[in-house]
């Protein structure tokens, strides 16, 4: 079976074929969608690591798609990103039955149906820090720790 390329080699430009393995480096700035930085073996990203000046990276093991996707990334540079919060993103991320138990069992108080979107747009908010911090440390795990700003919020 011929395989059919997927996209090249960052290091020897060898195309990379539909489901095969490749490789991605692990510092986030170069896997993201933009930069995507992928190559076809470990010694390939051996050859990136010292370009980059990475001082702590690590091969990913990825394995690329069987059908090509066709990613058009409409990027205008100089712009911000698409507001985080936006309509079709405001899901409840909280149990309104239990907010609503927790509320009255500590006052006897009601609570509006509104509450539950106000917090759900704070959750929102601080696991995007979370998320941010997880990236900065390289992970791409969100951790009990990257909440650690939480404490300092007044
Ligand atoms: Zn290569
Ligand atoms: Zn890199």
């Amino acid at each position: 079976m011929e395989t059919t390329p997927w996209r090249k080699c960052n290091a020897c430009k060898k195309p990379i074929g539909l489901g095969s393995l490749y490789y991605v480096c692990s510092v986030s700035t170069c896997n993201g969608q933009r930069t995507g930085y992928a190559f076809c073996s470990v010694s390939c990203f051996d050859t990136h690591v010292p370009v980059a000046r990475h001082k702590d990276a690590a091969a990913i093991e990825m394995k690329a798609p069987l059908v090509q996707q066709v990613i058009r990334t409409v990027s205008k540079p100089g712009t911000s990103p698409a507001p985080r919060l936006s309509n079709e993103n405001r899901e409840a991320l909280i149990i309104a039955s239990r907010l609503k138990e927790y509320i009255s069992s500590q006052s006897d108080f009601n609570t509006s149906g509104g509450v539950i979107d106000v917090l759900s747009d704070h959750i929102r908010i601080l696991c995007e820090r979370a998320i941010d911090n997880a990236r900065a440390d390289g992970r791409k795990t969100v951790m009990e720790r990257d909440f650690q700003f939480i404490k300092t919020l007044k």
